[in-house]
């Protein structure tokens, strides 16, 4: 077993935790208009497992809604590790909202 896979184990959260958590919901602010967009990974279906990097990766874009007459494409990509749990995100055209997970 390697560290990496030592220290994920022992940071995993219990199973029902790990299978019941179905979504992930990812929050925006526009760096064009400051309109705040969220938009919601489906854990089950929208992640794709990287063999190489033994990670799942979802790539997302949010448009605004129009309200501020701003179309601003934000492109978000997260990686998350086995147990889906975000490891990285990177946001262009916008910046992250940091929320406590509901
Ligand atoms: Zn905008």
């Amino acid at each position: 077993m390697s560290w990496r896979q030592r220290f994920r184990k022992l940071f995993a959260p219990p199973n029902e935790e790990r299978f019941s958590r179905r979504s992930y919901w990812v929050r925006v602010r526009c760096q064009r208009c400051g309109e705040i967009l969220s938009a919601r990974v489906d854990l089950q279906n929208d992640l794709s497992f990287d063999y190489g990097s033994q990670e799942y990766r979802v790539h997302k874009v949010i448009v605004g809604s129009g309200e501020n007459r701003c179309f601003q494409r934000i492109e978000v990509q997260m990686r998350f590790d086995k147990q889906k749990r975000l490891v990285d995100i990177d946001v262009h055209g916008g910046e992250e909202v940091k929320t406590p997970i509901a």
